[in-house]
């Protein structure tokens, strides 16, 4: 058998190690005789593998005790809704960052419970920088102030962290969190789709301080309020067990690789190597503005479209795949989330290389 390189935006590879783990304990989970997908969630077994996950997570990114960790269903998606729900607190008004395609839906659907300040957008520069913090125009009684660290279509990625005071700051980190360490204290709430940067699709992790979650609006449904979640142990019905205890595997793993800062390392160096040979190169063209692009999802178009296809056909047949850029940016995108390894993108800057000289 052999594995591709798989470039994806999401779902998004995984780490082999943890890949053969799963498999391995696929049958039988620790001599119970049982897969962990057949266990009840609120036996011990599973409980177990549940507050590990936790403990772990916790680990990586120094979560402070004053934060409730949840571990929900219904993707980032959801949570462009339930942090409007949760977070308005009687407040009519909250301030929204606009970076790209991500941002712009957690606009529109929080446009449905509250007005939305746009207090920034980069939709004047085409999306491909991040506005200057000393442009914005926060709004003193904004509930929260909402951004997308990373913008995953676009490939733009905050590089700081926005002061916002007393305001909380809430960030949609679905394709950034656990690439580096972060001071988890400066959010009010973080929330992540899994499927990028933390396991398989169908779990979503959120991060609240614990003083900003008790006051819903209503009616809302009791599974998308944060403090019964809490209270429950994001166990008020079944929750997503097999992709719970795989994400759990995942932040085994990233404790295995040296934590956070060799994360970070990492991705940095992927990062670096792939914008100098994009940089390096006539043919290749990232359109981002150099202080704002993403270690995670690279854009890049080649100097001729009509090469697009083949490129991707090329790549392909190398195991390089997923490569197909967004369709409302066009061209390629290559992801290097965590479980990317380096060999990954040296194979990959190999294979743009060598097009070049028989294409360019
Ligand atoms: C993938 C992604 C989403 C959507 O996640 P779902 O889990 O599909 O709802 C939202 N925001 C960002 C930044 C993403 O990368």
């Amino acid at each position: 058998m052999s594995r591709i390189y798989n470039f994806s935006p999401g779902p998004a590879t995984l780490p082999e190690a943890v890949l053969k783990k799963a498999s391995e304990e696929m049958l039988e989970w620790h001599g119970t005789g049982s897969s962990i997908m057949e266990m009840s969630h609120r036996g011990k077994e599973f409980l177990s593998v549940a507050e590990q996950a936790e403990a772990d997570l916790r680990e990586l990114l120094q979560i402070p005790v004053n934060y409730k960790v949840l571990f929900l269903q219904g993707g980032a998606t959801l949570q462009f809704a339930m942090v409007p729900m949760n977070l308005l607190r009687g407040k009519t008004t909250a301030d929204y960052i606009n970076t790209g395609s991500w941002s712009k839906k957690a606009i529109a659907e929080a446009k449905r419970y509250c007005e939305v300040n746009v207090a920034a957008s980069g939709e004047d520069t085409g999306f491909n920088t991040i506005p200057a913090f000393d442009s914005w125009k926060l709004n003193k009684d904004a509930a929260y102030v909402h951004f997308t660290p990373n913008e995953t279509i676009g490939g733009v990625e905050f590089h700081w962290v926005p002061e916002t005071g007393d305001t909380p700051l809430v960030a949609d980190m679905s394709s950034t969190i656990l690439s580096r360490p972060v001071d988890v204290s400066k959010f009010g709430l973080i929330y992540a789709g899994a499927q990028k940067n933390i396991g398989p699709a169908g779990l979503t992790v959120v991060i609240v301080r614990e003083d900003l979650i008790g006051e819903t609006l209503s009616p809302c449904p009791s599974l998308f309020d944060y403090k019964n979640q809490a209270e429950n142990g994001s166990m008020m019905n079944t929750p997503p067990t097999y992709t719970w205890y795989l994400a759990g595997l995942v932040f085994d793993w990233i404790k295995g690789q040296g934590g956070l800062d060799a994360m970070a390392q990492v991705n940095q160096r992927k990062s670096d190597k792939l914008y100098a040979a994009i940089d390096g190169s006539d043919f290749y063209k990232n359109p981002v503005e150099t202080a704002s692009r993403s270690w995670m999802n690279i854009p890049f178009t080649l100097a001729d479209p009509e090469l697009d296809a083949t490129f991707l056909k090329l790549a392909a047949e190398q195991g390089l795949t997923a490569l197909k850029g967004h369709r409302s940016v066009g061209g390629m995108r290559a992801s290097l989330y965590n479980a990317m390894p380096e060999a990954g993108v040296d194979a990959l800057i190999k294979f743009m290389q060598d097009f070049e000289q028989k294409h360019g």
